[in-house]
C-alpha cells in the first residue's frame, strides 16, 4: 500500500507492503515540480494509493525557505529511505537555484547522512517528454573503443545533486552500476515494476559506492 502526503509543492509517500512476509517496506518521498504533477496523479490513480490529510500543510505556511525544508527533512526525510526525483522539463540545473531550490535542498536532505536522518536511496524516474534528451542512443567510444550507450544526465536535463551522484567520478570513461549511487528509470518501466526500482535505490544506501556521495556537488 501506497501513503501519499502533500507538503507545498511536494509529494511525500510512503510504500509499505502489507504482505506479512515481506516487513521492509521502503518510504518514499516524491520530490517533483508542480508542472509534473500530473504524474504524481497517475501514480495515484494506477498504484491505488490512499491519500493521507497533511496537517503540516497548514502548520509549515511560512515564507522561510530553511525553515519549511527543516521541518520536511525533519518530518518526513527522516522517516523515509527512497527519495524519486521525477525528472521532467522544469526540474534542470540550468533554469536557475531560485526555481530548483525545492527540489535542490529536498536531494540534499535526502542525500546528507547524519543521526536520525539516514541518506535516501535515489530514484531518479525520466519523464516521458524528456526520453528523446536524456537517452541518445549509443557510439562507439573514442577512449576505449567499446560500445557505449549515452545517458545525458546534465544540467539540462537535471540538478547537480542527482548528476554528480549518477556518475560518481570513478577515472574511467563509462560507469556501471557499481559506480552510480542514484538510480535511473524510464517512467514507463517504473510504473510496470514500481517496487523493483524502488528496492534497487534502497540498497544503494548499504553499497560501497554510498560512501563516495556528495550532499552538495
Ligand atoms: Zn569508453
Amino acid at each position: 500500500m501506497l501513503y501519499i502526503h502533500c507538503v507545498n509543492n511536494t509529494l511525500v509517500a510512503s510504500v509499505k507492503d502489507d504482505t506479512k512476509t515481506n516487513i521492509m517496506g521502503h518510504r518514499t518521498y516524491i520530490s517533483f515540480k508542480t508542472e509534473d504533477e500530473a504524474y504524481k496523479n497517475y501514480i495515484q490513480d494506477n498504484l491505488d494509493i490512499d491519500m493521507i490529510d497533511n496537517s503540516l500543510n497548514d502548520a509549515i505556511v511560512s515564507d522561510d525557505l530553511e525553515y519549511i525544508m527543516r521541518v520536511i527533512r525533519e518530518e518526513y526525510l527522516s522517516d523515509s529511505t527512497v527519495t524519486i526525483f521525477l525528472i521532467g522539463e522544469r526540474s534542470n540545473e540550468n533554469l536557475g537555484a531560485y526555481e530548483q531550490r525545492y527540489i535542490k535542498r529536498e536531494l540534499q536532505a535526502s542525500l546528507y547522512h547524519g543521526q536520525g536522518n539516514t541518506q535516501n536511496g535515489i530514484l531518479g524516474i525520466v519523464l516521458p517528454s524528456m526520453y528523446s534528451r536524456v537517452y541518445g542512443g549509443s557510439g562507439i567510444c573514442q577512449t576505449c573503443g567499446n560500445s557505449h550507450t549515452y545517458v545525458n544526465i546534465t544540467d539540462s536535463t537535471s540538478i547537480k545533486e542527482f548528476s554528480y551522484n549518477y556518475y560518481i567520478p570513478n577515472n574511467k570513461c563509462s560507469w556501471s552500476e557499481d559506480d552510480r549511487f542514484c538510480v535511473l528509470v524510464k517512467w514507463d518501466d517504473f510504473i510496470q515494476e514500481p517496487e523493483k526500482y524502488i528496492d534497487q535505490a534502497f540498497e544503494k544506501r548499504s553499497h560501497p559506492i554510498s560512501e563516495k556521495t556528495k550532499v552538495r556537488p
